[in-house]
């Protein structure tokens, strides 16, 4: 956090904050599916709560709270599906207060006008940044309208720092008076620990779709960690590379050369890159139950779907050794039932295991919430792409901007 303000640091009281947080909340019925202007609902409001903490305490130090954020992909122009209204009215129901106000623009008239009539201690939402494409366009005009709304600038929103978007790269830079919300640093702390500092034995379990997503991050495990376990889609790609065939997974075939070399950097390493022994194969990943069947006899007309008992109980034993244990991607495709055991199991494993124990990304720490264990980890990351970034050593456009540097 070098040459970053924290919340304690900065003055708040009777100022106006403008906090950029990230509530791109999932909604039900999502916006697509939507008929009619029935009840819209958030499916999971984890993102909001993290930002609870930052929010209460803006609040007790009498600022007056001005939240900034964006949903979904509105392509740059308003859409009333991907309104923040309802998230700023579920906001209210989290609050003491239970009160919210809200602005139907993010700048101009209808902003000002919603922020010029904030109370000390009140909490204000203004609409979503993404229906102005200057947003995503890291635009400094843009930027300067939002910057006229407030004195203070505070982000708190990990899971877009790494983006170099106007809100949270542009914007800061326009405040003297700038800094990290509690969030953030407590991701910033919890990951850097990881990046720099993780106790031995380290272990990092990676699943997940696939492996060109995370090429980055595996690359930097390798120099750290003492085990690297694979499992998911991200397993098959490695299995493929090893000559295994593979049937009908789903295989980055335009990868292989890339695997073939993480599997050589691991062996030149020193580092145990573990891929499964065992596999749940299916004939769709619709099907009512899949079959075990050892990782190099996968069927032609199968697809592997999960990591098998024995792979399970390998990776458990692995990580419980663990000293420090990274997990990043599901093991297997978890949100069908049948292939949601390595996952599972495993996710029950590392929240009664011992250690410092840390999972990021999206559908992973989707998987511990619905499993009610994320409470039992050493820290949760709110931020897939950001907290990968973070670990890989990467700077991010967000935390950048919010230093006081001469540059
Ligand atoms: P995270 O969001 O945790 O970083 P990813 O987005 O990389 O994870 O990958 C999650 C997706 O990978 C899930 O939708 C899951 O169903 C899918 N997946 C995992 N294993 C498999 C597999 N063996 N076959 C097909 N899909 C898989
Ligand atoms: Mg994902």
């Amino acid at each position: 956090m070098q040459g970053i303000q924290s919340l304690s640091d900065l003055e708040v009281r009777s100022r106006n904050v403008l906090v950029r947080v990230d509530f791109n909340v999932p909604l039900r019925p999502d916006s697509e599916e939507r008929t009619s202007d029935g009840d819209i609902e958030i499916s999971d409001d984890t993102r909001m709560r993290a930002a609870l903490p930052t929010i209460e305490a803006l609040v007790a130090q009498s600022a007056r709270v001005i939240l900034i954020s964006h949903l979904g992909r509105p392509k740059g122009q308003a859409d009333p599906a991907l309104s923040l209204e309802p998230v700023a009215k579920h906001l209210a129901s989290l609050l003491p207060a239970g009160e919210v106000l809200f602005a139907e623009d993010c700048i101009g008239e209808n902003a000002r006008l919603v922020v010029d009539n904030l109370r000390d201690g009140q909490v204000a939402m203004l609409e979503n940044l993404r229906f102005y494409s200057e947003e995503e366009a890291n635009d400094e005009a843009f930027a300067k309208q939002l910057r006229g709304l407030a004195e203070v600038y505070v982000n708190d929103a990990f899971g877009t720092v790494h983006r170099a978007h106007a809100s949270v790269a542009a914007l800061p830079r326009l405040f003297e008076s700038r800094g990290a919300g509690l969030l953030l640093t407590d991701e910033l702390r919890a990951l850097s620990t990881l990046r720099d500092n993780p106790a031995k034995p380290y272990v990092a379990l990676l699943g997940g779709a696939k492996v060109s997503d995370k090429i980055g991050v595996i690359e930097r495990l390798l120099t750290q960690v003492d085990d690297l376990l694979v499992g998911g889609a991200m397993a098959n790609t490695f299995l493929a590379a090893q000559g295994k065939p593979m049937g009908r997974s789903l295989v980055e075939s335009e990868k292989l050369p890339l695997a073939r070399s993480i599997l050589q950097k691991a062996q030149d390493q020193g580092v145990d890159l573990v891929l499964p022994q065992d596999l749940v194969v299916a004939e769709d990943p619709k099907a009512a139950d899949g079959t075990v069947c050892a990782s190099g006899a996968v069927p032609d007309d199968r697809m592997a779907l999960d990591i098998g008992p024995k792979t399970i109980a390998d990776y458990a034993q692995r990580c419980a050794l663990a000293a420090t244990v990274f997990w990043n991607g599901p093991m297997g495709l978890f949100e069908a039932k049948p292939f949601a055991r390595g996952t599972q199991q495993l996710a029950g494993q590392l929240a009664d295991g011992r250690g410092y124990r840390v999972i990021g990304g999206g559908d992973s720490v989707a998987a511990v919430q619905q499993a009610g264990l994320a409470d039992r980890f050493s820290h949760v990351s709110t931020g897939g792409g950001a907290s990968l970034e973070w670990i890989e050593g990467k700077r991010l456009p967000g935390v950048e901007a919010l230093r006081y540097v001469i540059d």
